[in-house]
């Protein structure tokens, strides 16, 4: 795939878009896997699996990523310094985390950039003009919500979908999920960090949600 454009989201949060030099067909919610050979590679290595936050409507495939203060990698350093026209190896797409047809409310949790998935997923639905239920739990440590005006536009677009959004202190809580619960057609999606997603796993567990109605994608390599 060749970079066309490089877009700063947020301090810290980078949008690559490429294109890919034969056509790739992916649901919203599958990712792919990237292979960028760079000098001075570190011990993490030139592989990472990164979501496509792009709706296949939109054609090309993004990457949206965060890029940490301090101890990054050198495979974040070289996706930086990419320059239009430059390369990148990737194959895929794959993945499970997607949208379950029918008759369903979905709840949709991210935590921090694990909200890639979300983008394309809500993109596609409102450009099909499927209006499902549906309600995103934004976590994140600030105010800075990436992608903020896409989910603010989706929400006047679509009546039945809605964003709450929870900032620093004010997490995610047991007494958030009350409404969902005891009805097997709540499904819950769950992605961010590794850690986030496991707690939030176990805590739906112990509300006796079950197995079945929990969607998880988590990203390694991200502290909790
Ligand atoms: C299916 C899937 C989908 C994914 N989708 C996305 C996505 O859409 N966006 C996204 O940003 N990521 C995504 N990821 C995660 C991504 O692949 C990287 O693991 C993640 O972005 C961290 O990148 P990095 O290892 O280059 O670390 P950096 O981002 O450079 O650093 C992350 C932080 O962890 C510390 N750290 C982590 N590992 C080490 C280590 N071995 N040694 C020292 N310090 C370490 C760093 O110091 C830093 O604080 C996805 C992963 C999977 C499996």
């Amino acid at each position: 795939m060749r970079l066309i454009s490089k877009v700063q989201e947020l301090e810290g949060v980078y949008s690559f878009v490429f294109q890919p030099d034969e056509k790739i067909i992916w649901t919203p919610g599958q990712y792919m896997h990237y292979t960028l050979e760079h000098p001075q590679t570190d011990t993490r290595g030139n592989e990472r699996w990164f979501t496509i936050s792009t709706a296949p409507y939109e054609k090309n495939i993004m990457i949206t990523t965060r890029m940490a203060a301090k101890g990054g990698s050198s495979f974040k350093d070289a996706l930086l310094n990419l320059q239009i026209g430059d390369e990148i190896d990737s194959n895929g797409p794959k993945g499970q985390f997607i949208i379950k047809e029918g008759d369903y409310n979905h709840i949709l949790i991210a935590g921090g950039i694990g909200v890639t998935p979300y983008r394309s997923m809500m993109l596609q639905l409102n450009r099909d003009g499927k209006n499902l239920p549906i309600d995103l739990f934004y976590a994140n440590r600030n105010e800075e919500l990436v992608f903020s005006k896409v989910f603010s536009e989706l929400e006047s677009d679509l009546s039945n979908f809605t964003l709450k959004r929870f900032v620093g202190d004010n997490r995610i809580e047991k007494s958030d999920f009350v409404p969902y619960l005891g009805k097997t057609n709540s499904l819950f999606y769950i992605s961010g960090p590794k850690a986030m997603v496991e707690t939030y796993q176990r805590l739906l567990e112990s509300l006796k949600v079950a197995e079945e109605q929990i969607l998880t994608d988590y990203f390694p390599g991200y502290g909790a």
